[in-house]
C-alpha cells in the first residue's frame, strides 16, 4: 500500500454510524455499567475516543506501538523528560528548539537533570560526548532555524550500544517524509501545531514510541501529570493529517524553488536547505528522508538587524509571525523573535546570525512567492541596506 493510501486509511470511518468523519466525543465522563465495567473509558483524562483516533492514526504514520496526544509540543516533550530521574543526563543537539532549550535549562536543572549540547550533524560527537550518566539522547533533524541534518540511524546505533533512549523531534519532517522509529530510535515527538495539523489553527503535540512497555510508561505520566489534547483540536489534527502528504510535497516543491532562487540572489549571502548539493548533509537527509521540508532560512551579505527587519517588514505574501508548517508562508528573524532569550554571542556561534531570516514556504503560488522575496530585495537596494557600508 502506498504512503497516500495508507495515510488516509489510517483514519476509521465511524463503526458505530458509518459516520465518515471522526466524531468528536465532547465529554468528560462516562458511564459504568458497574464499578470498573466499562467499554475502554472511563474519564477524559485517561481516555478519550476523538483523541484516541487521533493516537492511533499517528501510530500507524510513525511505525509505533503506542501513540499519546498532548496539549501542545512541548507538553509532549515534557513528559518524555519526565521518563528521567535526578542525576540521569540528556545529550542533546545544539541547535534545539529554544522552548525545549527553556524546558530543559529552567524547569529540569533545578530537578537535578544535567544537559550536554553537542554538534549532532557528525554522529562521532554524540559517540565522544556520552557519559556514563547519559540516558536520552535528544535529536531534532532537520534544525531550527538552520536546518542541520544528523544521521538518525547512525545515533540511533550508538544509543542502542550505551543503553540510552533515542528522541528524535520530527516536527520538520513529519512523518510523510521521514519515520525515525524505522530508523532506529526510541521514541518521536511532534509539535503537530506546525504541519500535522496545517493551517495554523492548533496547538497540540505528540508522542509515539517504538516499544510498548515505554509507550506505557509516557501514557502514565501524561494522566498522572495531565497535559491531554482536547477533543475538537484532535479532531482538528485529524482533519489536517487527511491532506498531509499532499500538503508537504508541494511544500517542498516551493521551497526547492525559493531555496535555488535565493543562491543565486546578490543580496543572499548564506542559505540553508537540505535540497541544496551545498548543504552540509544533504546526502544523509537524502537517504533518510523523502524530501526535504518546507522551511530555507537565509543570512544577508548586509549582516545586520536593521537589514532582516527592513527585509522581514518588507513581504506581502510571507507574513511575519512565529511558527510555521501552514498553508499560508510565513517568515520571522529569530534574532528578534525565536531565538531572542539567547544571549546574542551565544546565538551567533550556533549559526543564527543577526540577518538569518526563517521562511516557512507556504502553498501560493510559488512564482508569487519568488516575486514577493524579489520585490523585498528591491527595497533593501532602495534603502541602501543591501552591503552593511551604506553607499
Ligand atoms: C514549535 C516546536 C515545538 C514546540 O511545540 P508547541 O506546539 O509550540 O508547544 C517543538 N519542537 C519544534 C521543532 C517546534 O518547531
Amino acid at each position: 500500500m502506498s504512503n497516500a493510501t495508507q495515510l488516509i486509511h489510517s483514519i476509521p470511518t465511524d463503526p458505530l454510524t458509518g459516520s465518515v468523519s471522526v466524531p468528536i466525543y465532547q465529554t468528560s465522563t462516562f458511564v459504568q455499567e458497574a464499578p470498573g465495567v466499562n467499554k475502554g473509558y472511563d474519564y477524559a483524562r485517561t481516555n478519550n475516543p476523538t483523541r484516541a483516533t487521533l493516537e492511533s492514526i499517528i501510530t500507524q504514520l510513525e511505525k509505533g506501538t503506542v501513540g499519546i496526544a498532548f496539549g501542545s509540543g512541548l507538553a509532549a516533550i515534557d513528559s518524555v523528560v519526565k521518563l528521567l530521574k535526578a542525576g540521569d543526563e540528556i545529550l542533546a543537539v545544539d541547535d534545539i528548539y529554544g522552548g525545549a532549550f527553556r524546558l530543559f535549562t529552567h524547569i529540569y536543572e533545578k530537578f537535578g537533570i544535567k544537559v550536554n549540547y553537542v554538534d549532532t550533524t557528525n554522529a562521532e560527537n554524540v559517540f565522544n560526548a556520552i557519559t556514563p550518566g547519559t540516558k536520552l539522547i535528544w535529536l531534532e533533524t532537520p534544525t531550527n532555524p538552520t536546518l542541520k541534518v544528523s544521521d538518525i540511524e547512525a545515533i540511533a546505533k550508538i544509543a542502542r550500544a550505551h543503553s540510552c533512549w533515542l528522541c528524535v523531534d520530527n516536527t520538520f519532517a513529519s512523518p510523510a517524509l521521514q519515520q525515525p522509529l524505522a530508523l532506529g530510535a526510541d521514541i518521536v515527538v511532534h509539535s503537530a501545531t506546525k504541519y500535522l495539523g496545517g493551517h495554523s489553527d492548533l496547538i497540540a503535540g505528540l508522542v509515539v514510541t517504538k516499544e510498548k512497555e515505554l509507550g506505557d510508561k509516557i501514557k502514565f505520566i501524561q494522566n498522572a501529570s495531565g497535559a491531554i489534547l482536547a477533543p475538537f483540536d484532535s479532531w482538528l489534527v485529524i482533519r489536517g493529517i487527511e491532506t498531509l502528504n499532499l500538503r508537504v510535497q508541494q511544500h517542498g516543491r516551493n521551497a526547492q524553488v525559493i531555496a535555488e532562487f535565493l543562491e543565486t540572489h546578490p543580496s543572499v549571502d548564506k542559505v540553508y536547505y537540505p535540497g541544496l548539493k551545498t548543504h552540509t548533509n544533504h546526502e544523509i537527509a537524502k537517504k533518510q528522508s523523502k524530501g526535504f521540508g518546507g522551511i530555507v532560512s537565509f543570512t544577508l551579505k548586509n549582516d545586520t538587524e536593521e537589514a532582516a527587519t527592513a527585509f522581514v517588514t518588507n513581504t506581502r505574501y510571507f507574513k511575519l509571525a512565529e511558527s510555521l508548517g501552514g498553508v499560508k508562508s510565513l517568515l520571522c528573524h529569530p534574532a528578534q523573535m525565536t531565538h531572542k532569550s539567547i544571549p546574542s554571542e551565544k546565538r551567533r556561534a550556533a549559526g543564527v546570525a543577526d540577518s538569518l531570516v526563517r521562511l516557512s514556504v507556504g502553498l501560493e503560488e510559488v512564482e508569487d512567492l519568488v516575486a514577493d522575496l524579489d520585490q523585498a530585495f528591491a527595497k533593501l537596494e532602495k534603502k541602501n541596506l543591501v552591503t552593511s557600508i551604506p553607499a
